[in-house]
């Protein structure tokens, strides 16, 4: 008979981890500073408490092991976070991982992988991909954060050497027959079907543009309306037309998300028309159909704004990501968990954000379970976790993993 999680030792994991990286502004818990030094230091009181040996693997992935022969399932998620994030996004899998591994009567392994966020390096689920086998080494570890340290130094001074990073898939070869993550809904979608945790089917296909348009400078108060080429204006039409493409989809197919996220213009001047503006839009949806049909319509905007306005404006790919489904079996075992556990089965979800448990995908079968979050916010001290809907969570991998081979 296992052990039944409850919130109140969710809670007591938590207040363990206390107000590391804690500020006025959220959590700062970024890799390879201080801050990831804690909660290193606050997982390994947890694994010893809970009887696991702790290893880090040459990427720097915290694995609480179980004393048994590997392969293991392994449970967790990550402990760093963006600057100014939530308590939850992140700890909530590997605190609820801790009480699975407690509960569950196979041996379960709890792993917590480096720089999920990739927020000091742009380096998004480092540690997975470094078990993937998946990093382009040289010129991930020459990237520089803010402060012109490079992530090589960073790693060297946090205690993981560099050079031997190239070892780490082995780690997953040997030690993972599988993995499920825990993490908090990044959406309303649980909160309004009232639902406390949801299987997720998958992650969603991602496309990101970069664009660039040539228009001319010139005097923003000489030149007549009809001689101007502004770069800036025909990319103010061009955010407005990208959004317009995605919502003429709606109803032809499931949902895409469409965001003009950055934009960097020149001469950004105050007195003269841009002559040049670079902007980047990122497209999400279940699939690449209806990124491809966005991208259909986005190409008949492109032509109609660059005949009214004379700027010229070149579209390129800068990065593609497929869309990753999650192992059906796993997701089966998840759901009659669910039903056994609730009493019905859960409703499933596309999840639109990247995720460890989905690069691990590639390699083994893995899956994720979301948790009610109410504000659907995420990335930010608002977003919010009842406690109660994490324990359901976590005995749900617990019973699911019991009907696992
Ligand atoms: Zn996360």
């Amino acid at each position: 008979m296992t052990q039944v999680i409850t919130a109140k030792a969710l809670s007591a994991r938590f207040d363990a981890l206390g107000d590391v990286g804690v500020g006025p502004e959220g959590v700062q818990r970024l890799a390879w500073t201080a801050e990831d030094a804690a909660t290193r230091e606050w997982f390994e009181g947890q694994a010893a408490e809970v009887g696991l040996r702790v290893e880090r693997d040459p990427a720097g992935n915290l694995w609480g092991c179980p004393d048994a022969e590997p392969p293991w399932w392994g449970v967790g998620s990550h402990l760093d976070s963006v600057r100014g994030g939530g308590r939850f996004d992140g700890p909530l899998g590997v605190a609820c991982a801790f009480e699975i591994a407690a509960a569950s009567d196979r041996p379960v392994a709890v792993v917590s992988f480096a720089d999920e966020e990739g927020a000091r390096f742009n380096t998004p689920t480092f540690g997975s991909k470094a078990l993937a086998g998946r990093l382009d080494l040289p010129a991930v570890l020459a990237r520089r954060d803010d402060d012109g340290v490079s992530l090589r130094e960073a790693m060297r001074s946090a205690g993981v050497d560099p050079d031997a990073i190239d070892r780490a898939p082995e780690w997953l070869r040997t030690r993972l027959a599988g993995f499920v993550e825990i993490h908090i809904d990044q959406t309303t979608e649980l909160a309004r079907a009232g639902e406390p945790v949801g299987v997720v089917s998958g992650l969603a296909a991602r496309t990101r543009l970069e664009v660039r348009l040539s228009g001319r400078a010139d005097h923003a108060g000489t030149t007549p309306r009809s001689e101007r080429r502004d770069a800036l204006s025909a990319a103010a039409r061009l955010i407005v037309g990208a959004e317009d493409a995605a919502s003429s989809l709606d109803g032809d197919h499931a949902p895409l998300t469409v965001t003009a996220s950055r934009i960097i213009t020149k001469p950004n001047a105050p007195t003269t028309i841009a002559a040049e503006v670079r902007l980047w839009i990122d497209a999400r949806a279940p699939g690449f159909d209806a990124i491809d049909a966005w991208r259909k319509r986005l190409d008949s905007v492109v032509l109609e704004i660059g005949a009214r306005t004379g700027v010229e404006i070149e579209i390129a790919v800068a990065s593609r990501s497929d869309p990753r489904e999650f192992a059906p079996p796993l997701r089966a075992a998840l759901s009659r968990a669910c039903e056994a556990v609730l009493g019905h089965e859960p409703p499933e979800l596309v999840c639109f954000a990247g995720h460890d448990a989905g690069v691990v995908a590639e390699r083994v079968p893995a899956a994720m379970l979301f948790v009610r979050n109410a504000t659907g916010v995420s990335h930010s001290p608002d977003e919010t976790v009842s406690l109660e809907d994490a324990a359901v969570a976590a005995r749900v991998v617990v019973r699911a993993l019991e009907t696992l081979a």
